[in-house]
């Protein structure tokens, strides 16, 4: 049991009250089971609610429970996965499926943390929401609040550290999951990264930010890494009306997914299909991580299908899972 802490139920009323009135209604919302909020948690990271929500609904569609997912294959949960990028967390959540049906479905954050693919925010996510676990947790969201709450200017990623010893101080213990909730509620919707709505803030005489009139200053912005600039070259090959394809291999972006073959340089003379006369398609950029890759599309035709290749058909490359841009590359090689 833990020492009565008026300030801090104080706190805890003020936000669940705001939380109970002003919480989205999200798919993942309607049945906080652990599988339901499991998906969505990864789904949530680096990507935007609006657009979790078609691909929740379709992966629920199709993967309905844990031992649904668990039996699924590789290429099954990538293609559901494809478009929502960091593709590695589609791959985490059916190992994490296959450890849980092997070992059942873990009581608190501790257990979740031993399922792969879940760390500590996740595992407090999900014991905390679909279990009612006094289990705290910590997102970009929880950290700002935290640090404009308290004032904290300590950089990155000591305050992380710090987020996470305030969170677990102040967690409520009667609704774990709806105050992890609330305050990551009040991060996406009211304490946003720029413009706080301080005004409309339910803890607005409780911050230490707002009273020095300094909402924006913060947290303490991280360090930015530098932006390292790529070259790459995606060759689409045609033979008859077939395509050739391959794997990317293991620890490169995209391990596993289908693809096209690809050179790291724009000279047309590394052409793997040598000598069929390379067509540009055209060239486009897109980012991974801190990556700002220019892609170059060049197709050829070919009049045998080498075998170290696999070679698709319309219908086939429609049912792969290939990475989002590589599969842009592809349509703008189908105008030429
Ligand atoms: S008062 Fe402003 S800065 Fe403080 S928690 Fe609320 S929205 Fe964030």
């Amino acid at each position: 049991m833990r020492p009565p802490n008026p300030q801090r139920d104080e706190l805890h009323q003020l936000l669940l009250r705001w939380y109970d009135r002003h919480a989205r209604d999200l798919p993942w919302r309607k049945n906080p089971e652990p599988y339901q909020t499991w998906v969505s948690e990864i789904m949530l990271q680096q990507t935007q609610v609006a657009t979790v929500i078609p691909y929740f609904e379709r992966w629920m569609a199709r993967f309905p429970t844990i031992a649904d997912l668990a039996n699924a294959s590789e290429d099954d949960v990538l293609q559901f996965w494809q478009g929502l990028g960091y593709y590695r967390r589609g791959r985490n959540l059916l190992a994490g499926a296959q450890y849980v049906v092997a070992n059942g479905i873990p009581f608190d954050a501790a257990g979740w943390q031993e399922v792969p693919g879940i760390g500590p925010y996740t595992a407090g996510a999900i014991a905390s929401i679909a279990q009612n676990q006094p289990a705290a947790l910590v997102d970009g969201n929880v950290e700002r609040v935290y640090s404009r709450l308290t004032a904290d200017a300590t950089e990155p990623p000591k305050l992380t550290q710090n987020a996470w010893k305030w969170a677990n101080l102040n967690l409520d213990h009667h609704r774990p999951g709806d105050w992890n909730q609330a305050l990551m509620e009040l991060g996406a919707t009211v304490c946003t990264p720029k413009n706080p709505q301080c005004p409309t803030c339910p803890l607005k005489n409780r911050c230490a930010a707002f009273a020095i009139g300094k909402p924006d200053s913060y947290p303490t912005p991280a360090k930015r890494t530098a932006t390292v600039q790529l070259q790459q070259t995606l060759w689409i090959a045609r033979c008859g009306d077939r395509i050739a394809t391959e794997r990317v291999p293991q620890g490169e972006w995209w391990e596993g997914m289908v693809s096209f073959p690809r050179s790291q340089t724009h000279d047309l003379t590394e052409n793997p299909f040598d000598p069929a006369w390379p067509k540009l398609a055209g060239t486009f950029k897109h980012s991974v991580t801190h990556h700002r890759i220019t892609l170059q599309v060049a197709c050829v035709t070919v009049e045998n299908a080498a075998d170290n290749y696999t070679w698709l058909n319309a219908h086939e490359l429609n049912a792969a899972a290939i990475p989002a841009p590589h599969r842009k590359g592809l349509e703008l090689a189908k105008r030429l």
